[in-house]
């Protein structure tokens, strides 16, 4: 049985005196939640919501990590640290790290296989671009990005990570994919992980993300491969992001 996971991706926004209220407004409507709850958040910003959500049953974490240990990565956030700040989740693979950093399926899986072995779950995130979509290059694309994750966890491992598929069109453009849209790429993701081991195949959760709101989560959320949302734009609004987890 996949526990539904809402995670939310909070992005480059915030400060201490927004983040404070929508912690409290989350943390005051999380209790009896079927779904599981988690904030990824600006890597600043990981103290205050270690202590904001302390005790809540509300998991947090954060949009990226290095693939080194230390040393001199200026910039850069290991997984140490964010185990330091009790991070249970990290966001690999964004489309927007892919995009505006570079970032290539080799490094996102060396980061998914990182963060595993410091303890952390990947959320590790997979998705087309609109025109890969309209050439009907979808399931290439996914599989793709996925191969060097499964290659590098090993079936050991594949049971302790999160996938998330986004497609990139569906981002923060309002436009979402269809329930039976998504569930077609979630089913083939399930079968390219079954291809490394069927059990954990089963039990690996797979988020969909983009553009989903409180008006089509649950459609989305009632398909037998969607086990969750990776929540942008709705998951800044507290009252947005729980009514989401309801209809987990
Ligand atoms: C995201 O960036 O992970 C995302 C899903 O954003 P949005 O919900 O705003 O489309």
């Amino acid at each position: 049985m996949r526990i539904p996971l809402i995670a939310g991706n909070w992005k480059m926004n915030g400060s201490l005196a927004s983040n404070a209220a929508l912690l409290d407004g989350i943390r005051a409507g999380a209790a009896g939640l079927a779904a599981e709850l988690a904030v990824c958040v600006p890597a600043p910003y990981l103290a205050q919501v270690q202590s904001a959500l302390a005790g809540s049953g509300v998991n947090w974490g954060a949009q990226d990590v290095s693939v080194h240990d230390s040393g001199a990565y200026t910039g850069e956030v290991s997984v140490a640290m964010l185990a330091d700040f009790g991070c249970r989740y990290v966001i690999v693979g964004h489309s927007e790290r892919r995009s505006f950093h570079g970032e290539t399926d080799e490094l996102v899986a060396h980061k998914a296989v990182r963060a595993i072995a410091g303890g952390l779950v990947p959320i590790v995130c997979v998705g087309e671009t609109l025109q890969q979509r309209e050439q009907g290059e979808t399931g290439a694309v996914v599989m793709r990005q996925l191969k060097p994750v499964l290659d590098a966890a090993g079936a050991a491992d594949l049971a302790k990570i999160v996938v998330a598929y986004e497609p990139v069109w569906a981002i923060g453009s309002g436009k979402t994919a269809t329930p039976e849209m998504a569930q077609q790429v979630h089913e083939l993701i399930r079968a390219t992980l079954a291809q490394s081991d069927a059990a954990a195949a089963a039990a690996v959760r797979i988020l969909y993300g983009g553009s989903m709101k409180p008006d089509n989560a649950g459609e989305l959320l009632a398909k037998p491969d969607i086990d969750g949302g990776l929540i942008g734009g709705a998951s800044l609004k507290a009252g947005d992001f729980l009514a989401i987890a309801n209809a987990a």
